[in-house]
């Protein structure tokens, strides 16, 4: 994402307090309004220290993680509904919901029942996402599937970069190009699940 988009895309100052915020900053859950709000270091850590429980606001953690000791092979992509090869999944409440970005955002699909319990149960990194703050992300290739826990507001910006470069019926080239440059960078920074 180039600086001009970042700063059509996000504010520069912190939406809890007004304080100017770094173009790299930190990131709340309103649970209330299922948004992401962008923060100063200071509301940030606030609402990491009161995150717990049913607390309204939760501070976006910063981990990124893969589990080298069970890589899933392959998914399914049409048995989920998800022609477009790359998802992810968060756990709102009591349930996961599957979104699936597109050209008009995230449309949200539904799981075929029982199934994601079961990958969870064979994939311990699935049930290590915390609850609305924490995603999975999934994206099918040539060797398997790439399957990753991130920070939530990173599908915002997956979302994003397919609603904005998406041409065409299956996305164009431009689109997969950048999804794989954020694909690339997820990689980049996580750390293996210990
Ligand atoms: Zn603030
Ligand atoms: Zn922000």
């Amino acid at each position: 994402m180039s600086e001009r988009d970042r700063r059509s895309a996000w504010p520069e100052e912190c939406e809890f307090c007004g304080t100017p915020v770094a173009a790299r900053h930190g990131h709340v859950v309103d649970t209330g309004r299922r948004g992401l709000l962008c923060s100063c270091r200071a509301c940030f850590l606030l609402c990491t220290s009161c995150s717990a429980g049913e607390a309204r606001y939760r501070a976006v953690p910063e981990r990124y993680l893969w589990d080298p000791r069970s890589p899933i092979a392959r998914l399914d992509w049409h048995g989920l509904g998800i022609p477009a090869r790359f998802a992810f999944f968060v756990h709102c409440g009591t349930r996961v919901t599957a979104f699936r970005p597109g050209p008009a955002g995230a449309a949200e699909a539904a799981l075929p029942p029982g199934l994601w319990t079961e990958l969870a149960a064979a994939h311990p990194l699935l049930a290590t996402a915390e609850p609305d703050v924490e995603a999975i992300v999934f994206r099918g290739g040539e060797r398997g599937t790439d399957c990753f826990l991130v920070p939530v507001d990173v599908c915002y910006r997956l979302a994003g970069v397919v609603r904005r470069y998406w041409t065409g019926g299956e996305g164009g080239p431009e689109m997969h190009e950048h999804v794989g440059e954020l694909f690339a960078e997820i990689g980049q920074r996580a750390r293996p699940l210990r």
